[in-house]
C-alpha cells in the first residue's frame, strides 16, 4: 500500500456514553424530545439530534454540542414537525466529533424509514462490521450502532420488529435503543440489561428515555423500567411487549449508581440519590477516619459524602467549591486540557479547611488526575491532614460497555496497590468501599462471587460477554479505506 495518508476518521471507533429518548403520539414530538435530552445532558454533552416523522416524512437535526445551544430557536424546531420523534446525546471522549458520527442515524430501507439512537457499545461490533463488508455494505460511519442498521437492512425477515430481532440476535454488548419508523417507535433493552431504559407516558403520548429524570422534566408519568432482553413496540393500535431472546441473568451496570445517572432519577426502581448516601454509609462504616470535617468533592462525590458524614456523626461541609459552568473533566481530550480542566472546575474553600483534618469523599479514582490537584489545593489551603475515600472499590478495568474509560494501562488501580495510591496522589490515607459494601447499598445482598448480581466489570474484571472485538484476534484500526481494500 502507498503511505499512510491522513485518515478521514478517527482511528479508535468512539465509544457511546449517551441518553436515548422517544415519544409517540404527541403534537410537539420534537420540542419534547428537546426537554428530554436536556434533561439527560449528564449522559453526553459532545452531541445531539433529534429525528421526527409527521406522517409524511422524516425530518432531522444533528449538531455538535449542548441540546440548549441547538435545540433553542423556532427555525430549528420548526424544521423538525411531527407527533412521533426520538433523540440522542452523544459522550465520547475518542478522537474527533464528527457530525457523521453523531446520531440518530437513518436509513431508507426497502420497507422504509428507520431512525436509531443507540446507548451502549457492541462488543462484537467489528466482527460483524467485518462480515458485513465482505458482503458489500458500505459504512457511512464508525459507529458500532450502524452495523444494527445493516444487519435490518439485509435481514431475511419480512416484518420491522422481525428484522430488529434478527439483527440484535447477532450482537454481544450493551444496548438500550430507541427506533422510529414511519408507524412505530421500538424501544429495546439488551438482555443483560446493562444500560437503563424506562417507560413512561405523557397524557396518551408513550415516551422511552434512559432515565426518569427525562420525563420529571415534561411531567410525563413513570410507567416501568424496560425489561432486561425485551422489545417495546408502539404504534397507533398502543404498546406490545415481545421477549425474543433466551432468557439470562441481569447484569445492569453498577456504575450508573456509582456516578453516571443522574441523583434525582429512579434506576430499576431505587432512588440514586439514596443508594449512593447508602454506599457513602458503607464506606464509612469499612473506613472510618478521626477527622474534623467531610468534604465532598463535588458534584460526583456530595451524596456519599453525605451518607459518610451521617453515619460517622462528622460534620459535612463544603469544602470544595465547583464552578459550574465548565463541563465534566473527561471532556476534554487531552492531558494537557484536562489538568488544566481540572483547575477550571474546582476551588478550595480555604475559610473551611484552614487547620483542620478532613476526609475528602469521591465516587472513583480513574487516572488519579483529580485527585491529585485536589489534594494539593486542599493542603495549600491550610487543611492539617487529608485522607481520601472512595465510593467505588479501585477502578483496574476499562468498560467495553458505553461507559468511556481509559486504556487499562491509564488507570491507576491497574497500575499500583492502595498504599501505593495513597502515596501518588499524596494522602494521609486513602480507602475504597469493597465490591460487597457496594452491593449492600444498592440491593441489600453482597456480591455473589459465582454470579454476580451487577455488571462490575471495571471493578473485578468479571466481563458478561465475550469481549470479541478486543481479544487480540482483531486488528485494533477500524478503517473504513483499510477495510474497503
Ligand atoms: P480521574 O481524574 O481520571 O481520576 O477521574 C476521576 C473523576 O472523574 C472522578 O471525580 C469522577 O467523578 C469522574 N469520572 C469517573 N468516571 C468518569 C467517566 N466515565 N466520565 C467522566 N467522568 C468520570
Amino acid at each position: 500500500m502507498a503511505a499512510a495518508a491522513p485518515l478521514p476518521f478517527p482511528l479508535r471507533p468512539p465509544h457511546e456514553e449517551c441518553g436515548v429518548f422517544g415519544v409517540f403520539g404527541h403534537p410537539d414530538a420534537a420540542q419534547v424530545t428537546a426537554l428530554g435530552l436536556h434533561a439527560l445532558q449528564h449522559r453526553g454533552q459532545e452531541a445531539a439530534g433529534i429525528v421526527t416523522y409527521d406522517g409524511h416524512h422524516f425530518f432531522t437535526h444533528r449538531a455538535l454540542g449542548l441540546v440548549g445551544d441547538n435545540f433553542n430557536t423556532r427555525a430549528v424546531m420548526d424544521q423538525l414537525p411531527g407527533h412521533a420523534g426520538i433523540g440522542h446525546n452523544r459522550y465520547s471522549t475518542t478522537g474527533e466529533t464528527l457530525l457523521r458520527n453523531v446520531q440518530p442515524i437513518f436509513a431508507d430501507f426497502a420497507f422504509g424509514g428507520m431512525a436509531i439512537a443507540h446507548n451502549g457499545n457492541l462488543t462484537n461490533a467489528r466482527a460483524v462490521r467485518r462480515q458485513l463488508v465482505a458482503r458489500g455494505c458500505l459504512f457511512q460511519s464508525t459507529m458500532d450502532t450502524e452495523i444494527i442498521i445493516h444487519l435490518v437492512a439485509t435481514s431475511l425477515y419480512s416484518t420491522v420488529v422481525d428484522r430488529v430481532i434478527d439483527a440484535l440476535r447477532q450482537l454481544e454488548g450493551a444496548y438500550s435503543l430507541v427506533a422510529l419508523t414511519q408507524k412505530k417507535l421500538i424501544g429495546v433493552r439488551d438482555p443483560l440489561g446493562v444500560r437503563p431504559l424506562v417507560l413512561g407516558r405523557m397524557g396518551g403520548a408513550p415516551i422511552l428515555c434512559s432515565e426518569t429524570c427525562a420525563l420529571d422534566i415534561i411531567g410525563a408519568e413513570y410507567i416501568r423500567d424496560v425489561e432486561p432482553g425485551e422489545i417495546i413496540v408502539i404504534d397507533e393500535t398502543g404498546l406490545r411487549s415481545i421477549k425474543p431472546f433466551a432468557p439470562t441473568r441481569q447484569r445492569f451496570c453498577v456504575f450508573e449508581y456509582v456516578y453516571f445517572a443522574r441523583p434525582d432519577s429512579m434506576v430499576e426502581r431505587r432512588n440514586v440519590y439514596e443508594v449512593r448516601k447508602r454506599i457513602g454509609a458503607e464506606l464509612a462504616r469499612e473506613n472510618h477516619v478521626d477527622v474534623d470535617m467531610v468534604v465532598p468533592v463535588p458534584d460526583s462525590g456530595v451524596p456519599s459524602a453525605l451518607g459518610y458524614a451521617e453515619e460517622c456523626g462528622i460534620p459535612f461541609d463544603l469544602g470544595i467549591i465547583r464552578n459550574h459552568y465548565v463541563g465534566r473533566t473527561f471532556i476534554e481530550p487531552t492531558d494537557n486540557i484536562r489538568h488544566f480542566g481540572v483547575r477550571l472546575k474546582h476551588n478550595a474553600n480555604a475559610a473551611q479547611l484552614s487547620g483542620k483534618r478532613v476526609v475528602l469523599v469521591d465516587d472513583s479514582i480513574v487516572r488519579g488526575t483529580t485527585s491529585m490537584k485536589i489534594v494539593e489545593m486542599v493542603r495549600l489551603a491550610g487543611a492539617a491532614e487529608v485522607h481520601m475515600r472512595i465510593s467505588s472499590p479501585p477502578t483496574s478495568n476499562s468498560c467495553f460497555y458505553g461507559i468511556d474509560t481509559p486504556k487499562k494501562a491509564e488507570l491507576m488501580a491497574s497500575q499500583m496497590d492502595v498504599a501505593a495510591m495513597a502515596r501518588h496522589i499524596g494522602v494521609d490515607s486513602l480507602a475504597f468501599v469493597s465490591a460487597d459494601g457496594l452491593y449492600r447499598a444498592v440491593s441489600g445482598v453482597p456480591r455473589d462471587p459465582d454470579h454476580p448480581q451487577f455488571c462490575d466489570a471495571c471493578f473485578t474484571g468479571n466481563y458478561p460477554t465475550p469481549l470479541t472485538d478486543y481479544d487480540g484476534s482483531l486488528p485494533e484500526q477500524l478503517s473504513l479505506l483499510t477495510e474497503s481494500h
